[in-house]
C-alpha cells in the first residue's frame, strides 16, 4: 500500500507522536516506498542516496515492529562511519523516544565496556561500525539471536573502505531468520554479490531522484591556478556571506592548512578530518548542526549522510578523487526541501578529475566568472558584520522533541533491587499519571533515571517527595538535559 500520509500507516501512537514531533507531516519518496516493505518483514535493496529521508525509511517500520519487552538486541544497523552510526543512532532514539526504546552505538574509539554494560541491560537497537561489532561478537559481548532486522547502510562506501569481509562475518554471526535491509547508492558487483548470498528474495527499489543536485542545488565551478584558490575561497566567503558553509578538501593536511589560514584571518572556523579523536569530531559536528560556527572545513568523512539542517553553501575546494564523492558533498546543501549554492574550484592539475565528475552526473556544471574587485568590497562590510555577530544558536531535532520532558533522578538502584515495574506501579499510582507519561528508565547501580513526559514532570517530583518506591521514600530529584 502506498499512501501520502503517515497516519494511513498501521503504527503504534508512541511512533506517530514522534514523527509529528519530529515535523514531518507526509513521508517521502523513499518512505512511501520502503516503509510498507519492511511492515511485511520482507527483505530490501534500496538504491537511494541521502537526504531523501532514507533513515527514517527503515527506522519508522522496525522501531513499530520491536517488541519492548525483549532484552536482547531485535535490531542491527551497520553503517560506514562513526559520525554516521552516531546519526542514525539519534534518528531511532528520537522516532523510538515514546515508545521507550533503548538504542545502543557500538562504535569504534569509545570505550568499550560502557558499550558492555549498555548491551548487557536492555537494547532494543544496535548501531554501529563493522570493526567494534566484530570485537563484540568475538568477545561475546553482544547477543545476535534475537535480531530479526538487519540493515547495512551506504553499503558502496562500505565497499569503497574495504569493509566487505568485515560485514559478511557480522551476517555469518546473525540468525538466518530476519528481515535485511541494504541501503546503497550506487550497485557494484560485489555488493549485488552480497545481496545474492545473504538476502532472500529481495524487493529491489530504485529512487529515481538519484542527483537531488539538479533541481535544488545551484551549482557553479570556477576555473583557477592552486595558488589563486585561497583568494578567491575568501572573496566567495564574503560575497555569499553564509550562514553556514562547508568547505571539502581532499586531504586531512589540506584542511588543517586551510583552516588555520582562514583563522589567521578572522575567519571563524572548525575542522574536521579523520586524523582526529572521536570524541572531537563528534563535538565538532555537533556544534556545526547546532551554529555556532558558520564555516567547517572537512574531508569526505563529513560529506556521507551527515544531515545537517540548512547548510547554505558547499564549496569543493579540491575537485574530489571519487566522483561520487561531489554527490555526497554538495547534497549537504538542499536537503528536503530547501535549495542551496554550491561550488567547485578546479586548476588546471585536476581538469581530469572534473571529467570524470561530469560524466558521473551527466552533465556539465556551469561555469562562473571570478567575482569582481568592487563586488568583493562591496559586500565585505556586511560579511565583516556577520562574523562579529554571535551565532544564533539552532535547536536540535532532539531538543525540540524533548520539550515537556523532564528527566528525573532516583537514589535507588540495582543494588538496592530496583525494578522498572516498581518505578512505573509507583509513578502509575499518582493521580493524573499513566503510563504514556514515563519515559525511558535507565536502572544504573545505585540510582535510576526515569523520564517525565507530557510537561508532567514537575508535578511528579512534588508528588514522590512523599511517596514511597519500593516501599521506602527516595531521594527524588531533577537530572540534567534530556
Ligand atoms: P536522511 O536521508 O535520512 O539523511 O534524512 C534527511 C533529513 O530529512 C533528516 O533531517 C530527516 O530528519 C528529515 N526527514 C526524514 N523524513 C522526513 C519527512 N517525512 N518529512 C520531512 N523531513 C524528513
Amino acid at each position: 500500500m502506498k499512501t501520502h500520509l503517515f497516519s494511513e500507516y498501521a503504527l503504534c501512537e508512541p511512533l506517530k507522536r514522534a514523527i509529528e514531533g519530529l515535523g514531518y507531516t507526509k513521508p517521502t519518496k523513499v518512505q512511501q516506498e520502503v516503509i510498507p516493505v519492511i511492515l511485511e518483514g520482507r527483505d530490501i535493496i534500496v538504491k537511494s542516496q541521502t537526504g531523501s529521508g532514507k533513515t527514517a525509511s527503515f527506522a519508522i517500520p522496525i522501531i513499530e515492529k520491536i517488541e519492548w519487552e525483549e532484552n536482547r538486541p531485535q535490531a542491527l544497523v551497520i553503517t560506514p562511519t562513526r559520525e554516521l552510526a552516531m546519526q542514525v543512532k539519534e534518528d531511532f532514539f528520537n522516532l523510538g523516544r515514546f515508545k521507550r526504546l533503548k538504542i545502543s552505538p557500538l562504535i569504534g574509539k569509545s570505550p568499550f565496556y560502557l558499550q558492555e554494560k549498555e548491551l548487557k541491560q536492555k537494547t532494543h537497537v544496535a548501531v554501529g561500525t563493522p570493526g567494534r561489532i566484530i570485537d563484540h561478537i568475538e568477545r561475546g559481548t553482544i547477543d545476535l539471536s534475537a535480531i530479526k532486522y538487519l540493515v547495512i547502510d551506504e553499503a558502496d562506501e562500505m565497499l569503497r573502505m574495504g569493509f566487505v569481509e568485515q560485514v559478511e562475518y557480522i551476517l555469518e554471526a546473525l540468525p538466518s531468520e530476519r528481515c535485511s535491509v541494504l541501503l546503497s547508492a550506487t550497485m557494484p558487483e560485489d555488493i549485488q554479490g552480497l545481496c545474492q548470498h545473504y538476502m532472500h528474495d529481495p524487493l529491489l527499489i530504485e529512487i529515481e531522484d538519484l542527483n537531488p543536485a539538479a533541481e535544488r542545488i545551484e551549482q557553479t565551478l570556477f576555473e583557477v591556478l592552486e595558488r589563486r584558490k585561497e583568494d578567491l575561497l575568501i572573496d566567495l566567503l564574503a560575497i555569499e556571506n553564509p550562514d553556514s558553509c562547508m568547505i571539502f578538501c581532499n586531504t586531512q593536511l589540506k584542511v588543517d592548512e586551510l583552516a588555520s589560514t582562514l583563522e589567521d584571518m578572522n575567519i571563524y572556523c572548525d575542522r574536521l578530518h579523520g586524523g582526529m579523536e572521536q570524541s572531537d569530531r563528534l563535538n565538532v559536528m555537533n556544534h556545526f548542526k547546532r551554529g555556532k560556527f558558520r564555516v567547517l572545513v572537512a574531508t569526505d568523512v563529513a560529506a556521507r549522510g551527515i544531515d545537517v539542517e540548512q547548510v547554505d553553501l558547499v564549496v569543493n575546494y579540491d575537485v574530489p578523487n571519487h566522483p561520487e564523492n561531489y554527490v555526497h558533498r554538495i547534497g549537504r546543501t538542499g536537503r528536503i526541501g530547501n535549495s542551496g549554492k554550491a561550488v567547485i574550484f578546479v586548476s588546471p592539475a585536476e581538469r581530469r578529475l572534473l571529467e570524470d565528475v561530469e560524466s558521473y552526473i551527466e552533465r556539465e556544471i556551469p561555469r562562473g566568472e571570478v567575482p569582481s574587485r568592487e563586488s568583493v568590497l562591496d559586500a565585505a562590510v556586511a560579511f565583516e558584520e556577520k562574523q562579529n555577530e554571535r551565532p544564533q544558536l539552532k535547536e536540535t531535532k532532539g531538543e525540540k522533541l524533548s520539550e515537556g520532558i523532564i528527566k528525573l533522578h532516583i537514589n535507588a538502584g540495582k543494588k538496592t533491587k530496583m525494578r522498572a515495574v516498581d518505578i512505573v506501579g509507583t509513578l502509575c499510582s499518582i493521580e493524573g499519571i499513566t503510563s504514556d507519561d514515563i519515559g525511558i528508565i535507565n536502572i544504573m547501580d545505585i540510582s535510576t533515571f526515569v523520564e517525565i513526559l507530557n510537561g508532567k514532570g514537575e508535578y511528579v517530583l512534588k508528588a514522590l517527595q512523599d511517596k514511597p518506591i519500593k516501599g521506602r521514600l527516595r531521594k527524588v530529584n531533577k537530572s540534567g538535559k534530556c
